[in-house]
């Protein structure tokens, strides 16, 4: 069977998440009924230390989700470079929520006085209103950087002494967690909104949590029904979330070593760059020197010896670790690799 390094998101649901979620009692959630919802919702503010969480079915609606609630039509919206928000969305955000994006700082992260340089009065005759700041913490193009937790604090607290909303987007707030030694509720703290997902790291088969403020979350309530996304007897699906939480969080430790053993072996190769300073959690992305083979080579090579890629630009290619892989597929992954980038 391939070693498959594409993404977390590949990951099976184990027989006894399976069984968990055949078990789950269920209601009709547009009701407010389903047990299992409102217990994985719950669950996933009390982590969070906010008042209120949604469950969605994408980490995708969840950004969106967050963001129509909190931006109107021609505001602008601060991002980092290549944000899932702004690369990943299909174009979501302006045509959902008719925003434009400024995108800020250099691999995926950004400072207080970026944010300062960067954000547009309210107010002004020209200028489109700056009403909304992302964060996306750990940053997928970024190699998996957990965002320096200082520079999250002095942005929020910049954003709020100007009437700017900040958003996480945790799509990794779990890797972010455990790379960093911080607790879900101190990455949390300082934003207005924050988004997570379960079918990442965390193995489930479907869903994302938005979590904030009981009145914003009441509006985002709505926003959900409005982009088609409210469920029914979805506790089938929280149940999985709740058993993830339970088994699945700890563990992610393990993939943050398997991605750093790639990345070791990896770096070693001539003409291959890896800064391996950002290798913090489980994304390895690599690139490419003038002269070797390019991305699209590398992963058609790798894929006929059974390994399974991303390619992210032109020389630019990413792997991925996960509960569906070992230390020992990820040994033999970066062996395969390094064969294959030298041939
Ligand atoms: C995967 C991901 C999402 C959500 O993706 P979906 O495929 O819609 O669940 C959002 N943000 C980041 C950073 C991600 O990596």
């Amino acid at each position: 069977m391939a070693i498959d390094l594409r993404s977390d998101t590949v990951t099976q649901p184990s027989a006894e998440m399976r069984k968990a979620m055949a078990m789950a009692p269920v209601g009709d959630d547009q009701y407010g009924e389903d047990p299992s919802v409102n217990l994985l919702q719950d669950r996933i503010a009390e982590l969070l230390g906010k008042e209120a969480a949604l469950f969605v079915p994408s980490g995708t609606m969840a950004n969106q989700t967050a963001l129509k609630t909190f931006t109107r039509p021609g505001d602008d919206v601060l991002v980092s470079t290549e944000a899932h928000i702004l690369l990943h969305e299909s174009g979501a955000s302006g045509a959902n929520s008719g925003v434009q994006f400024s995108v800020v700082g250099e691999g995926g992260l950004f400072t207080r006085t970026d944010f300062l340089a960067h954000c547009k009065p309210h107010g002004h005759m020209v200028m489109p209103p700056t009403t909304l700041v992302t964060i996306e913490n750990t940053h997928n193009r970024g190699s998996g950087v957990v965002f320096p937790q200082e520079d999250i604090v002095a942005i929020c607290r910049e954003a709020n002494a100007h009437g700017v909303h900040s958003l996480c987007d945790g799509a990794r707030l779990f890797n972010a967690s455990i790379a960093s030694g911080l607790s879900l509720a101190e990455l949390a703290a300082p934003f207005d909104v924050v988004t997570v997902a379960l079918s990442k790291g965390l193995g489930c088969p479907v869903g994302s949590l938005v979590a904030g403020r009981s009145d914003d979350m009441q509006r985002a309530h709505r926003v959900r029904r409005m982009f088609g996304g409210a469920m029914r007897q979805a506790g089938i699906l929280a149940a999985a979330g709740l058993y993830a939480l339970d088994y699945n969080l700890a563990r992610l430790a393990d993939d943050h070593k398997n991605a750093r053993l790639i990345a070791e072996t990896l770096v070693q190769i001539r003409g291959v760059t890896i800064d391996l300073e950002k290798i913090q959690s489980n994304i390895v992305i690599f690139s490419l020197a003038d002269g070797m083979p390019d991305a699209a080579t590398v992963v058609t090579r790798a894929k006929i010896k059974g390994v399974l890629l991303n390619v992210f630009g032109l020389r630019r290619v990413r792997a991925v670790t996960h509960l569906n892989v070992s230390r020992e597929d990820c040994m033999r992954a970066a062996e395969i690799l390094a064969d294959v980038i030298a041939s």
